[in-house]
């Protein structure tokens, strides 16, 4: 990376665009060697992912993430749920996953019907097969800096960080957006490697006089250009999450990239930076409960 001073002015800098889908690839290598490992002592890890009605976006998630288990050799089970299955019956399937001992980790793909309360049944999911690591055992659990399984997005964020060897410790963060899956998460993960971190959501008085002083910025609100270049420093490492359609139909992130390039040290871009990840940490979720599962025998 290349800074230029003139003038006592910073004006250019070669910003490193994240390249995700390279390291979810090579994550997906590592978890094939360490499921050879487990099969050859007679286990295979095992997830169950559950889809209830006709929604086409959540089609498409759910065929993703049982191709990912394919590719890497994790056994998926795929179950799909009429739109009127009721709560009752739904939170019985799962209560027979978590008694299942070929499965070591139960997904159910949000958003479920509204006649469903989607807290009742991320709470029945056994907490030791919570792949997701959305209720409240896990919540808790990483709050308290001791995390069982963290969730798939924020755990992806980690590794970005950790591979591109940047800086936490004492590092500003500041986190748009405070949804129970991305932004309170991976607070809690950059406080436990002891950033300080501002959490910001829609109410916050002046996003930028946050932005501008991070060191890292997490954007994940879900509005494409909530952050650009005027409300970011010099150097800074942008992670985007948002995953939103521009005015052109395409596929981008909540951060406004043209504008933010030259600035920030470095990006994520969408598609094809934290995206990738998401995936590839739930099957490293379904690998590490797995091998715990075989430690505890
Ligand atoms: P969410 O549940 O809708 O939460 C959005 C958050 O943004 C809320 O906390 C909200 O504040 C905050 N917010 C809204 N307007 C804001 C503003 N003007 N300034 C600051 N904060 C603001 O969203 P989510 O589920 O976390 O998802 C966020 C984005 O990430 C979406 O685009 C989603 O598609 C994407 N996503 C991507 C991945 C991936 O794998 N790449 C995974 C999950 C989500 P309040 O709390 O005050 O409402």
């Amino acid at each position: 990376m290349h800074t230029f001073i003139q003038q006592n002015r910073l004006i250019s800098m070669d910003t490193k665009i994240i390249d995700g889908l390279a390291l979810s690839k090579r994550i997906y290598d590592d978890l094939e060697n360490r499921i050879k490992k487990l099969k050859n002592i007679g286990t295979t890890p095992g997830l169950a992912v559950i889809l209830v009605g006709e929604s086409s976006a959540s089609q498409i998630y759910v065929k993703n993430k049982v191709k990912a288990c394919e590719r890497v050799g994790v056994l998926s089970k795929q179950e799909n749920y009429p739109e009127n299955i009721t709560e009752s019956e739904l939170l019985n399937h799962i209560h027979r996953l978590n008694e299942d001992n070929k499965i070591n980790g139960i997904l159910v793909q949000l958003p479920l019907p509204k006649h469903i309360d989607t807290n009742k049944v991320i709470e029945a999911i056994d907490h030791n097969k919570d792949v997701d690591g959305f209720n409240v055992i896990n919540a808790g659990l990483l709050m308290t800096g001791n995390p069982l399984f963290c969730p798939c997005t924020p755990y992806g964020i980690m590794q970005i960080l950790k591979n591109e060897k940047i800086n936490i410790r004492g590092s500003e963060v500041v986190v748009v957006g405070a949804s129970n899956i991305v932004g309170k998460p991976i607070a809690m993960l950059m406080l436990k490697e002891g950033a300080t971190v501002t959490i910001c959501n829609s109410k916050t008085k002046n996003l930028e006089l946050h932005t501008k002083r991070a060191d890292i910025i997490i954007a994940a609100v879900g509005k494409p250009g909530i952050i650009n270049g005027s409300m970011i420093k010099y150097g800074a490492t942008l992670i985007d999450v948002g995953i939103n359609r521009n005015s052109e139909n395409k596929i981008c992130g909540d951060i406004d990239f043209p504008s933010v390039k030259n600035i920030a040290g470095y990006i994520t871009p969408v598609p094809g930076g934290v995206g990738p990840m998401t995936i590839a940490m739930l099957l490293t979720n379904t690998v590490e409960s797995s091998e715990r599962s075989i430690k505890t025998q």
